[in-house]
């Protein structure tokens, strides 16, 4: 049980940086865990989307499945209906990041990270005036406990700093 155990790592959110970060950590060998607040990886999008093949290759090989559509010029319009349009130099996608991002996640999930949603880190835990671990509120949807305190922290000992209660929901 996640809860019980020590990590090497703890990453906060698992978008494409958080996922990647868990990721190339485990692939590194070291154990990590990824705490994400909200129920699904990927959901909600708040993104437009778009997003450069080269950018992408710099930390992913590009699946199918991610790209909506392949794009070649961008255009930006102003509140006042001003438009700019700008050709690409190189291939550009619209992704879909709801599928994106999770593959992104599985990925580190497949080199061992383990990730856990709608666990909502609220602060730190401090030993020895360096970051020990993490505060939060979480959900387990899976046992049916219901809303519970998180507290993970690297090495025994770790003193709470930052003590504060935001409960996210119910079940
Ligand atoms: C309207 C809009 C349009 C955009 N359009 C584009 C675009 O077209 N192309 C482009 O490249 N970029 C675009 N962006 C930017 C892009 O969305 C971000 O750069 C990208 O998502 C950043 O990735 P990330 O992993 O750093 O953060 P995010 O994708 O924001 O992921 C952070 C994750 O952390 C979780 N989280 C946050 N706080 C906590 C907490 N306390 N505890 C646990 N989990 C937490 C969040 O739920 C989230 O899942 C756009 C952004 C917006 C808002």
């Amino acid at each position: 049980m996640w809860r019980q155990q020590k990590f090497d790592l703890i990453v906060v959110g698992g978008g494409p940086a958080g996922s990647t970060a868990a990721r190339f950590a485990a692939m590194g060998g070291i154990k990590v865990l990824l705490l994400e607040k909200d129920r699904d990886i990927g959901v909600p999008v708040r993104c437009g989307e778009a997003a450069s093949d080269e950018g992408l290759r710099i930390f992913v090989e590009p699946d199918p499945r991610w790209i909506k559509s392949v794009i070649n010029k961008l255009r930006l319009i102003s509140p006042s209906e001003h438009t700019i349009d700008i050709e690409l130099k190189q291939t550009g996608y619209i992704l879909d990041r709801r599928i994106f991002d999770y593959d992104l996640a599985q990925y580190a999930a497949d080199e061992g990270a383990q990730i856990v949603c709608k666990a909502y880190v609220d602060g730190l835990l401090f030993k020895d005036d360096r970051v020990a671990g993490v505060t939060g509120e979480y959900l387990l949807y899976v046992e049916g406990v219901g809303a519970g305190r998180l507290s993970m922290d690297f090495p025994k000992g770790a003193q709470r700093r930052q003590r504060r209660s935001r409960r996210i929901g119910q079940v």
